[in-house]
């Protein structure tokens, strides 16, 4: 059980209470922190990282104070600031008018751009903690260093519900589901999911606060070893009930910004799924476009120093590609006997980098469910992504599940917001959606006869399989 960090409070956090969790660098406080003049009582990690949970009223108080010593001025700059740079730490794209791709529906707009101008943090901070004019000179505070920290903190700030809250939503988006698919014979239900789905499977999340972006903003890293082979991860939770909601047609399709084929692995069948940003299992032959899936990781990483250096030696495969810059041929060729005779294209993977164009047909498939749909359940996402993020925009109703705050939860507030774990989530909706006796028959098949074979299916000697072409 976490303490919190709130040096003032310091009381224990009930684990089924609402609470925050953080990562900042904590460079330059180190000397306050271990004197215990510091408001926040961080928690060291690593060299210069602290980790800090707080209740939630204790993290909103620390951010009025933060807001009270700035000003409504400076508050304005700062939030200004934010906007622009996006939760990545990246410039955001200013390419046409801002919300242009979201507001117009991304259609002809199908290059991976980080999303533009607003970022939710920067609205929503505002929105979370209203400052009375009594608290003003209440509360902790924060001053020197510390408030750039906690600023940095702030957008990494991870929220949970507490846990009736959670149980009371899954209630209200299970009956809802129900309502659904009661009243439309198919096509009522999508899921959108991003990299939060998979933390449980060992890969990183993207946007977390141990995420790979995260890090590269703030210079705060994680142990060398913290990654995992894709090879070895499995689906999570929610992987096998979204696929026992699309067997079930409880769900009908599956828009995912993961390349890490736990959707197919855990099985969503193909015509009802799109991954958006490609398949690291999949390799395509340049020349007469014949889809392998593999058991292993496709990506020639070794040759992205020799892309970087631009010294490309005569004869190798390595090239550079236009619109992300980096290489996409993965060394091997392609094996199809076409007329007799070996096809040996070069084979590519389907990965999509940023600057890089989606595959139309499988964005068409993903406009196409999104826009039939009745309801979109957004999980593990921060939705920050153009195009992938307009699509979840198309839907009437909008379920958001995510434990950072996003720029459409508003809209997701009128259905249901949930801050919370993927899995702990999808497993209080199953249990409304299945009976008793239901959920326990899955639950062992899952465990018993599911899972040994994905084992297989990823044993590194499995001869490459033809695919078909998606949404073809
Ligand atoms: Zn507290
Ligand atoms: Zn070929
Ligand atoms: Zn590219």
């Amino acid at each position: 059980m976490h303490v919190c960090a709130l040096r003032s409070c310091g009381k224990a956090i009930d684990e089924a209470a609402a609470q925050v969790a953080t990562t900042a660098n904590i460079r330059g406080l180190t000397a306050a922190l271990k004197a215990g003049k510091t408001a926040v009582n961080w928690k060291v990690v690593g060299r210069n990282t602290g980790d800090a949970y707080f209740h939630r009223a204790c993290f909103d108080a620390l951010q009025a104070s933060l807001r009270r010593r700035r000003g409504n001025r400076s508050t304005a700059a700062l939030e200004t600031k934010r906007a622009k740079r996006g939760n990545d730490g990246v410039q955001a794209n200013t390419d046409g008018p801002a919300g242009s791709v979201m507001e117009s529906g991304l259609r002809r707009s199908s290059r991976l751009r980080r999303a533009p101008a607003t970022t939710a943090e920067a609205k929503s901070t505002a929105a979370l903690s209203p400052l009375s004019r009594e608290s003003f000179d209440e509360g902790p505070q924060l001053t020197g260093r510390e408030r750039a920290v906690f600023e940095e903190a702030m957008s990494t700030a991870e929220y949970t519900d507490s846990l009736e809250d959670i149980k009371a939503k899954a209630a209200a988006v299970a009956s809802l589901i129900k309502d659904i698919n009661a009243a439309h014979s198919d096509g009522g239900v999508c899921f959108f999911t991003g990299a939060g789905i998979s933390t449980n499977a060992g890969i990183g999340d993207y946007r977390g606060r141990k995420g790979k972006w995260t890090e590269e903003d703030t210079g705060v890293t994680t142990d060398e070893d913290g990654g995992i082979d894709y090879e070895a991860l499995r689906p999570t939770f929610t992987h096998e009930a979204i696929a026992k909601m699309v067997g079930d047609n409880t769900a009908a399709f599956v828009i995912t910004q993961n390349c890490d084929c736990l959707h197919g692995l855990s099985g969503v069948p193909a015509d009802k799924l799109a991954e958006l940003h490609g398949n690291v299992f999949v390799e395509v032959c340049s020349r007469c476009r014949t889809r392998y899936m593999c058991s292993q990781y496709v990506l020639d990483d070794e040759s992205e120093a020799v892309v970087e250096s631009g010294k490309i030696p005569k004869g190798s495969h390595v090239e550079v590609c236009p619109t992300c810059g980096l290489n996409h041929f993965t060394g091997r060729y392609c094996s199809r006997t076409i007329q007799g005779k070996r096809c040996n294209g070069k084979l590519k993977d389907t990965i999509i980098n940023f600057g890089d164009d989606l595959e139309e047909p499988i964005l068409t498939a993903a406009e196409r469910a999104a826009a039939k749909c009745k309801l979109m359940i957004s999980l593990g996402s921060s939705m920050t992504v153009t195009p992938a993020n307009s699509l979840v925009d198309t839907a009437p109703k909008l379920v958001v599940v995510n434990r950072q705050l996003t720029d459409y939860d508003k809209k997701a507030k009128r259905t249901a917001r949930v801050f919370a774990d993927t899995d702990t989530f999808m497993r209080l909706l199953m249990e409304h959606l299945l009976p008793d006796k239901e959920l326990e028959r899955w639950d062992e098949f899952v465990e018993k006869t599911k899972r040994r074979s994905y084992d297989a299916a990823r044993q590194p000697d499995a001869k490459p399989i033809v695919i078909p072409q998606p949404h073809a």
